[in-house]
């Protein structure tokens, strides 16, 4: 799954870089979805910018980093990728079943942990969604958060 975080490091890289990464990608991405689907996830898991994910967290971090990748390396035809329309309501599922038990939440928990919602604020600012609406999402994020002693730790 590092095709996903190579994508995402190379975005801002050389363009040498970037056609590389998202060559590789495409290669991989049928593979990469399928182990996402069928619920194969690596132990560990580090994202473009260095962050390493482990346990529950990671599930959310590939499957952002699947659309992340997606969208930068399909461009126009991102809304129209079937894989990534799947990706789209798998992560969706969780994202809204979360949702529908805690509606109440804003900032740094609006969805499951802060290491989910920071990578849930990552996909809202890059519009990967077509069924929800990433800006309304992005400013219920970006709300600060007044509520002292809530759990830190990932639900699912
Ligand atoms: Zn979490």
């Amino acid at each position: 799954m590092k095709e996903l975080a190579d994508v995402l490091a190379a975005k801002d890289g050389s363009q040498a870089d970037r056609l590389a990464a998202q060559a590789a990608f495409l290669l991989g991405r049928r593979e990469i979805w399928n182990n996402i689907y069928e619920g194969r996830f690596p132990k560990v898991y580090t994202s473009a910018n260095g962050t390493k994910y482990s346990g529950a967290p990671l599930r959310t971090a590939i499957r952002c980093d699947f659309l992340l990748a997606s969208k930068l390396t399909l461009g126009q035809k991102y809304a129209k990728d079937r894989l990534a329309d799947q990706a789209q309501r798998d992560l969706l599922f969780y994202i809204l079943r979360d949702r529908e038990r805690f509606p109440e939440r804003t900032g740094k928990k609006f969805y499951c942990c802060q290491k989910c919602t920071s990578k849930l604020y990552e996909c809202v600012k890059a519009k990967v969604f077509r069924y929800i609406d990433n800006a309304k999402w992005k400013s219920e994020i970006e709300v600060e958060q007044t509520e002292p002693g809530a759990a830190n730790g990932h639900r699912e």
